[in-house]
């Protein structure tokens, strides 16, 4: 059974006559032991999915779809059985961790509150905050726990918080943005003590940050309030399919730092979340998902598609819709087309293969004809 099982879900906000579409049908799963992260600009909806989890949303907001958690819907449960939950097995790390603290308490009596409202026996506390604080790096962890928050830096703070955290031994950490205002030098030491396989516990971090995501064994890209593309990380940090995915990659400064022109905008129903800034766009892109290569795209011009529902609907998953577009690899791919964006080469083009090119076949659908895209 997954741990975290999000299914079909919505989040709506009323603002005034108006109302905003947040989250759009999205499905999440994350498996016990699992480290997923979820990347993408700012307002694509990572944080209100994250608010709907731990049900703080604001009250103007609407929300539809199942949230499982180890099979239980944390949108129908009683509030009391959420709560317990909340307390022990599905813990967040919040943004900007230092305002997070209670700046009149100590570290350690915080991290006391912390553990003993997850059941931990008042006489573990000190031990247990001590182990798991210097688990974190603190060589003189009775120094932390006496100290008030303000007296810690950025990075020292949000190892406290993970210590604090971990303290409980969750199912399920979710980290959100966990290093937003961190230095460069003490990102690598908090993001390696988020993914540690030592705390037993799963990871599903929200990040705009490609470097951090690709800490993460999968990776899901949000755009709009929807998923436009999911997969191992190392796929598709590699071999990104979707536009979107391209152009954020692009947009490292590691990676050149060419920004994606233009801003998201209000979609029509069934339109392409992506289409006002994509070079690729044409009359028939719209907002389906396909299977390539195992992968969901939502892209009709990503190479090998094959329609989600069509693998849906002969009962095939993951695994099997990865075999059936299997064909396409080694083919003779066309590039994606040279966008504003600077993606260089999006698919291996092998101009000296005629014969690999003549077995590209048209969609029935005469759909990605444009790209010579199976
Ligand atoms: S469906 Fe069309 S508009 Fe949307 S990302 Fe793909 S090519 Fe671009």
């Amino acid at each position: 059974m997954s741990l975290l099982e999000v299914r079909g879900l919505n989040v709506r906000f009323r603002i005034g006559d108006d109302v905003l579409h947040a989250v759009k049908d999205l499905d999440v799963v994350v498996d016990p032991g699992e480290t997923v992260s979820m990347v993408g600009e700012s307002g694509s909806g990572k944080s209100v999915l994250v608010s709907a989890v731990f049900g703080i949303l604001e009250r103007n907001s609407s929300v539809d779809g199942k949230i499982l958690f180890k099979g239980r819907d944390l949108l129908s449960i009683p509030r009391r059985e959420f709560d317990l939950i909340r307390r022990k097995e599905l813990v967040l790390i919040p943004q900007n961790v230092s305002q997070a603290w209670d700046p009149m308490m100590r570290i350690g009596d915080q991290m006391r509150e912390f553990m003993t409202n997850a059941g931990v026996p008042e006489q573990d506390v000190p031990r247990i905050s001590k182990d798991y604080l210097s688990q974190c790096g603190f060589e003189d962890p009775r120094l932390i726990t006496d100290t008030y928050p303000h007296r810690l830096s950025g990075g020292m703070s949000q190892r406290a918080m993970i210590a604090m955290c971990m303290s409980v031994e969750p199912s399920l950490v979710i980290a959100d943005e966990p290093t937003k205002g961190i230095d460069e030098s003490a990102k690598e030491g908090i993001l390696d003590l988020l993914v540690s396989e030592k705390w037993g516990s799963s990871l599903l971090m929200i990040t705009h940050d490609i470097g951090s995501a690709s800490r993460c064994k999968r990776v899901m890209v949000m755009y709009g309030g929807r998923c436009v593309e999911s997969g191992g990380t190392a796929e598709v940090l590699e071999n990104p399919l979707h536009p979107y995915t391209k152009g954020l990659i692009g947009s490292d400064p590691r990676r050149g730092l060419n920004p994606i022109p233009f801003a998201s905008r209000d979609l029509f129903p069934g339109e392409c979340s992506f289409g006002n800034r994509c070079s690729l766009r044409d009359d028939g892109c719209d907002d389906s998902l396909f299977v390539v290569d195992g992968r969901e795209v939502r892209c009709r011009h990503a190479g090998g598609r094959r329609s989600y529902q069509d693998v849906q609907a002969q009962g095939l998953g993951a695994q099997e819709g990865r075999r059936l577009c299997e064909h396409d690899r080694g083919q003779g791919r066309d590039r994606g087309a040279d966008g504003p964006f600077g993606f260089g080469e999006i698919h291996r083009r092998d101009d000296d293969d005629e014969a690999s090119r003549a077995q590209l076949r048209p969609d029935p659908a005469g759909r990605g004809r444009r790209h010579g895209h199976v």
